[in-house]
């Protein structure tokens, strides 16, 4: 399964050397063979040589130039980076990305090859507006995505499930997941407010292919518990 963790704006650089120097050490000693992915701060990030992949939360789709405040693919190829994180709500809905910058970006890092895990979710608004409503909006947020991509790996994340304690049903996972299987056969994770309480009945559902986990996988031993689940239940 691919157990991944996204650290937002969180633990400086040394922090996060810290963080996945214990996060190997930690899967070494369990010998898991988990595929696990770790989406550091862009100024925490530093050349890796673990079992852990260590992939960017952005970056601009450009090699480098004149984009203040943005980092290209050379910033990321200084550290190794060749895995990266696209449409996360943060961005679409904190930072305003749109669909069509989103899709820029994505072909331009499949360009270069990068694995790419790709986020879509719907907001609570359009979950409450019915079925019909909310897959049309998930719909469009696939528009313009080379769904045949070999490196691609789809995050799904509720928008009203990040970050608050709140998540679907099992049932309700299960049965988005399928419908999203049905669109793409890329590995298809599940996001929002998974932590060590939930993650087991997660990662038993037929149609998850792994977690993406924001908030709870700050504590390293508690990410590292989510991985042995996946390890166990595989
Ligand atoms: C995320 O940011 O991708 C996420 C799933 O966050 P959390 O686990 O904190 O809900």
């Amino acid at each position: 399964m691919i157990i991944a963790a996204n650290l937002k704006t969180n633990l400086t650089r040394k922090q996060t050397t810290e963080y996945l120097n214990t996060l190997d050490s930690l899967i070494d000693a369990s010998n898991s063979t988990q595929e696990v992915l770790v989406f550091p701060a862009t100024s925490s990030l530093n050349p890796h040589a673990g079992k852990v992949i260590v992939g960017a939360q952005n970056a601009y789709p450009a090699t480098n130039g004149a984009f203040t405040g943005e980092i290209g693919s050379e910033h990321l190829a200084e550290f190794g980076i060749t895995t990266i994180l696209i449409g996360h709500s943060e961005r679409r809905h904190v930072l305003g990305e749109s669909q069509e910058e989103l899709v820029t970006k994505f072909n331009f890092y499949k360009d270069l090859g990068f694995k790419i895990v790709y986020c879509v979710g719907e907001p609570l608004s359009l979950r409450e507006e019915g079925e019909e409503a909310m897959m049309k909006y998930i719909d469009a947020q696939y528009e313009g995505i080379d769904l045949n991509y070999k490196n691609l790996i789809i995050a799904y994340e509720p928008v009203w499930a990040i970050g608050t304690g709140l998540t679907p049903t099992s049932k309700d996972i299960e049965d988005l997941h399928s419908k999203l299987k049905e669109k793409c056969s890329a590995p298809l994770l599940y996001g929002g407010s998974v932590k060590v309480a939930n993650a087991k009945e997660v990662l038993g559902l037929k149609s998850v292919d792994g977690i993406l986990v924001g908030g709870a996988a700050l504590n390293v031993e508690d990410f590292n518990t989510m991985i042995n689940f996946a390890q166990e239940i595989e």
